[in-house]
């Protein structure tokens, strides 16, 4: 962010946003953190009468960014949206490779620099068919917190930073990031739009409101969920659907109670007939749900499959059903118009990175402005970047189906048999599986471009993308070098350094989550970073 600027002038002097759903007021609060601030008006419109999508309750590590770029402490906004942290993902069933049936993908901590080279020598020795143990969850610190029922929150004393994200109630934080937006100047206006028009140029002018009224603005922000109002019905931006390699277009949403077990720092993620059950710990209850197909089951018998899944057959819990829609639109920012959120496109939620995107978006166009050039070469740059981030996600995602070796119902039977892979995706997998490095292709930029070395390592990895265990040779001693034990104490001697997960969230100590914490003399003014992951 560029200092603020008392003089400097912005490019545009009004911006409106439309939607007052999570990726409304987030944008809005990003848009307070512009070098021009109150010289740059922002206001919210959200319909009183479109609700809200009201699901969306796992973050990534990113998440951690958004609040501290706001100077917001955990221990404000935690508590007030019943929120737990998050280390990482289990896909539990995935596979039915026996020892991989289920794996945790973990939110990287600094400690894993110690620990990553010996798993991915054993998984290269593995991929060359020596009999050494590949399996990604003895390799990470991040997995032993979570089933350990610990809070990813390091002492002071404890040299290595730890990756992690958050569980949230979604209508919580939506108060509370409206809440907070108000008070730094967003003007919100409860007003339901019933179209935009458009000036000679083909720009948006001005949102006609329910009642007759007129909004008009420089610049507008479609944040208006699954409708795109804007960039879609108003500037008709082509829409490119993600259909073809990613089946899912339904959800359900049910919650269950918390429980007095302990609180795992995990989002579960079960593969079950025709999709998979997420399972969302937060202090208030659980957040469940069932991502599917629904050209491979009824709404009914999805419903069925889930309740039947949680125990919940019997129970008198009304679930919430729910259509989505699978892809992006081709620019993000057409004209005078950035769409952030469920409006400039979605990929399912199985790794929870759509509030990644609205972060991501919401800061690179407040980057725009703060350099003052909204023109045609930064909107290209702004989309191109977005696109190929989305694409990149895209492809991790549907690598969890490709790779499942799941036959049991024509729905799986039909990921197995799905050719629609990316041309960077089939690179990729040729490489893993000719037992070549995938790390520099990665870094390079030429495969896999949505997520880190460690993740692509751990899917393949987690889901047993190995020779068959009858294949399997026994190891020279060069391949079986690496000591497992080692690592088990390492890992077990580190984990005793973290609290537990339930009675941190109890009490937030006011000073914690503050990252610059790190930035302290005693620390040497910084911590441990990512290194070569
Ligand atoms: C099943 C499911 C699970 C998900 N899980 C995750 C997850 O774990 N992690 C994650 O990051 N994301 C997840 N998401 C995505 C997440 O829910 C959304 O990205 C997030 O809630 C932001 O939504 P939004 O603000 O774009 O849209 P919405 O919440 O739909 O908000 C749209 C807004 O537009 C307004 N509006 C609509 N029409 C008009 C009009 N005519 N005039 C004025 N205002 C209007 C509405 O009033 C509303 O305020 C999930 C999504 C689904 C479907």
């Amino acid at each position: 962010m560029q200092p603020a600027s008392p003089t400097a002038e912005p490019p545009v002097r009004h911006i409106a946003v439309v939607g007052g759903g999570t990726a409304g007021w987030m944008t809005a609060l990003l848009l307070t953190t512009s070098r021009f601030g109150e010289r740059l008006k922002v206001t919210v419109l959200e319909s009183p009468t479109v609700g809200v999508i009201g699901v969306g309750e796992g973050s990534t590590p990113w998440l951690r960014g958004f609040f501290d770029s706001l100077g917001i402490a955990e221990s404000q906004w935690m508590p007030a949206c019943h929120a737990t942290y998050k280390a990482g993902i289990t896909f539990d069933g995935w596979s039915t490779r026996p020892g991989f049936e289920r794996y945790f993908h973990p939110f990287a901590s600094t400690l894993d620099n110690l620990t990553m080279p010996q798993f991915l020598h054993n998984v290269h020795a593995r991929l060359a068919f020596a009999d050494v143990h590949a399996h990604p969850d003895r390799f990470f610190l991040s997995k032993r917190l979570a089933v350990e029922g610990k809070a990813p929150k390091p002492p002071h004393h404890f040299p290595f930073d730890v990756g992690y994200g958050y569980h949230f109630d979604s209508a919580l934080l939506g108060s509370f990031l409206h809440e907070q937006a108000v008070q730094r100047g967003v003007m919100h206006v409860a007003r339901h739009m019933n179209a935009a028009t458009l000036d000679e140029r083909g720009d948006i002018r001005a949102l006609q409101l329910e009642g007759g009224d007129t909004l008009a603005a420089d610049f507008f922000i479609d944040c208006t969920g699954f409708a795109s109002l804007l960039i879609g019905k108003a500037l008709k931006t082509p829409y490119v659907s993600f259909a073809d390699n990613l089946f899912n277009d339904a959800a359900i949403a049910l919650p269950s109670p918390p429980g007095d077990a302990p609180v795992m720092a995990q989002t579960v993620s079960t593969a079950l007939r025709h999709g998979w059950a997420w399972k969302i710990p937060l202090t208030s209850r659980h957040g469940n749900g069932y991502v599917y197909s629904s050209a491979h089951v009824s709404a009914d018998q999805a419903e069925t499959e889930l309740r039947a899944h949680l125990g919940l057959l019997d129970a008198d819990v009304p679930a919430r059903h729910l259509r989505m829609r699978v892809g992006r639109h081709a620019k993000h920012w057409n004209r005078n118009c950035v769409a952030v959120g469920l409006s400039q496109g979605f990929i399912e939620p199985l790794e929870a990175t759509a509030l990644l995107f609205v972060q991501r978006t919401a800061a690179s166009f407040v980057d725009a402005l703060d350099k003052g050039d909204l023109g045609e070469s930064a909107q290209a740059a702004f989309n191109a970047g977005l696109n190929a981030r989305l694409d990149g996600v895209r492809d991790y995602i549907v690598t969890h189906y490709k790779t499942s070796t799941r036959t049991d119902t024509d729905y799986w039977r039909a990921n197995a048999a799905n050719t629609a892979l990316s041309e960077p995706l089939q690179r990729l997998l040729h490489t893993w599986i000719a037992s070549r490095p995938i790390a520099p292709g990665i870094a390079g930029g030429d495969i896999g471009t949505g997520y880190a070395v460690l993740s692509w390592y751990c899917l393949l990895a987690g889901v047993g993308l190995f020779p068959a265990a009858a294949q399997l040779r026994p190891p020279t001693a060069a391949e079986a070098r690496f000591s497992l034990p080692d690592i088990d104490r390492l890992i077990e001697r580190s984990a005793l350094n973290f609290p537990d997960h339930r009675d941190f969230l109890r009490s937030i100590p006011p000073d914690v989550a503050r990252l610059d914490l790190w930035s302290r003399p005693e620390h040497g003014g910084r911590r441990e970073t990512l290194g070569a992951l």
